[in-house]
């Protein structure tokens, strides 16, 4: 069995330092071009001449959006012996549905789309999933910290004053220096990265409405408070949304839409064309032999033999797989240190119907120093049922003969007495999930610039990284998950053809 080269591979699936030395032999290359072609390429290539039928072509850890996305795209290349497994008893990783009476459901985790996010909508497109616009009519509801409340129509969006324009302006302007795909190479990557979100804003002086509407914001992508968040990061996600306003915005921003059937459903129909090659509640524990050209991939009851292993989760989880032999150091750090603190915690009461509607409400509540960030309509599209969702900070309580009626009279004060007549309480929060253990990767103060980012997709040995955080664009979004998944693909399939060519040789 050979050994494997560290890092033998560019990150983007183009010409590898083996395929340079096919190249400079004048072996075709089937593999360097991206996208579809290099797919349709790589269905041509066939196993290695005399390959253990006991040897999977690909394993795929984790059915999250990205392991799925990974794992459809090895079949649509023709690549059938892969299997994926997951930790969990269902897929769909941090994207998933609360199932509600009557067969509606309300998603506890990600769900909101919106424009440039065009690896998530070609994937619903392509599975027949449609979309609906993020209910936006009517006022908002402000209860200030001594309790009293008013209402404002703010257009479907958070109020914004003229010192937040400015900041939003400066915010924007410095965002299009910074590229998405290596923030820690723009031009002032250390200057940017040395202060927190917060500390960029002070001199402006907001006051409180605005600095609540920007930290809501980024506490509803990013769940922690803005004083934690790199400002090169910060300017890094503002540069592949196009502007604060598209990345925070409902209306012409990633929260316009809403995907039918809820977010996991998206999983579901593709776990469903991936049949008995799912495997669930399989965690993976360890992985062997990972510079070799076979590598072991081992679960609780099993190993599972393979040339190339797509790991499709985050890498502060990667940090909880044992490797055989150690990974490159930088790899190590990075999973090591990634940040992964961010819970969040998602409600949900059902409503007969979106009784606040007939009032002019948007059923949008914002708690300013409370325990609820933000309240919203969460209804199906046809109204048919009521649904309000919050995000609610992790301290209030985990009983929910407590919670949900204490939520429920926040939600009378605001928007009347028929509040308190639900008739179910959901509750879901992401810090209590061991296989997810951060609802989204927020990046701190110098974590970017820490050198460690080079380790982050780079493929080494056999292992491919996928998830979500490894995406060039849309990081910590659905639509990263989905476009890491392609990428993931493309070089695993990469690899194989490699693997085949050397075998000729
Ligand atoms: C509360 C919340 C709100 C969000 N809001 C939005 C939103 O509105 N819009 C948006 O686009 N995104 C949103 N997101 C983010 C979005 O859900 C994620 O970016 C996306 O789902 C990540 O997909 P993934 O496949 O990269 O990772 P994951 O979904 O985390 O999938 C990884 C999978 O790997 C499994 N796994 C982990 N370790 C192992 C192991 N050792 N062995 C086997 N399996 C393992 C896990 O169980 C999981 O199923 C939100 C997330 C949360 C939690």
């Amino acid at each position: 069995m050979k050994s494997k080269p560290i890092n033998e591979r560019s990150t983007d699936a183009g010409i590898s330092r083996r395929q340079m030395l096919l190249a400079a032999t004048g072996t075709a290359l089937a593999t360097t071009v991206a996208g579809t072609a290099s797919l349709a390429a790589n269905k041509v290539m066939g196993k290695p001449e005399g390959a253990d039928a006991n040897v999977l072509d690909v394993v795929v850890i984790g059915a999250g959006l990205a392991g799925l996305t990974a794992a459809r795209d090895l079949m649509q290349a023709g690549r059938n012996a892969f299997v994926v497994l997951e930790a969990n008893d269902r897929v769909g990783g941090r994207t998933l549905n609360h199932k509600l009476a009557g067969g509606h459901y309300s998603e506890a985790g990600g769900q909101w789309v919106g424009p440039g996010q065009t690896a998530v909508y070609d994937l619903c497109r392509e599975l027949n999933i449609g979309m609906f616009p993020t209910y936006l009519k009517g006022k908002s509801v402000y209860r200030a910290a001594d309790g009293s409340m008013y209402a404002e129509d703010a257009g479907g969006t958070f109020s914004v004053g003229p010192e937040l324009e400015k900041v939003i302006e400066k915010l924007n302007e410095l965002a299009a220096e910074v590229p998405s795909s290596a923030p820690w190479t723009a031009p002032r990557a250390a200057e940017l990265d040395a202060i927190s979100l917060a500390e960029f804003v002070k001199p402006y002086g907001l006051n409180p409405l605005d600095t609540l509407s920007l930290d809501l914001g980024l506490r509803l992508t990013d769940t922690i408070h803005y004083q934690e968040v790199s400002l090169l990061y910060a300017l890094s996600r503002i540069n592949y949304a196009g502007s604060y306003e598209q990345l925070e915005g409902f209306a012409g921003g990633a929260q316009e839409q809403r995907i039918e059937n809820g977010s996991q459903y998206i999983s579901e129909v593709l776990a469903a064309g991936i049949g008995d090659r799912l495997r669930l509640s399989t965690p993976v524990r360890s992985i062997t032999e990972w510079d070799s050209d076979v590598v072991s991939v081992h679960t609780d009851n099993s190993v599972f033999r393979a040339r190339e292993v797509i790991m499709a989760i985050s890498p502060a989880l990667c940090n909880k797989v044992a490797f055989e032999p150690d990974l490159p150091k930088k790899r190590q750090a990075l999973q090591q240190t990634w940040p992964a603190f961010a819970p969040g915690r998602k409600t949900a009461h059902v409503y007969s119907r979106p009784f606040w509607r007939d009032a002019g409400y948007n059923g949008w509540l914002f708690d300013i120093g409370g325990e609820v960030m933000w309240a919203y309509d969460n209804s199906p599209e046809d109204g048919s049922i009521g649904v309000i969702n919050a995000f609610i900070y992790p301290a209030m309580s985990n009983d929910p003969a407590v919670l949900a009626p204490q939520l429920a009279h926040l939600y009378a004060e605001a928007f009347g007495e028929a509040a308190l007549d639900y008739s179910e309480f959901h509750d879901q929060d992401w810090g209590e999930e061991p296989w997810c253990m951060s609802c989204v990767s927020p990046l701190t103060p110098g974590f970017l610039t820490s050198g460690l980012m080079e380790a982050l997709r780079a493929p080494i040995g056999s292992l491919v990284w996928a998830g979500t955080e490894t995406a060039q664009i849309w990081q910590t979004y659905m639509d990263g998950a989905v476009r890491s998944g392609h990428r993931a693909a493309l070089e695993a399939l990469s690899g194989l053809a490699s693997q085949a060519q050397e075998a000729c040789l």
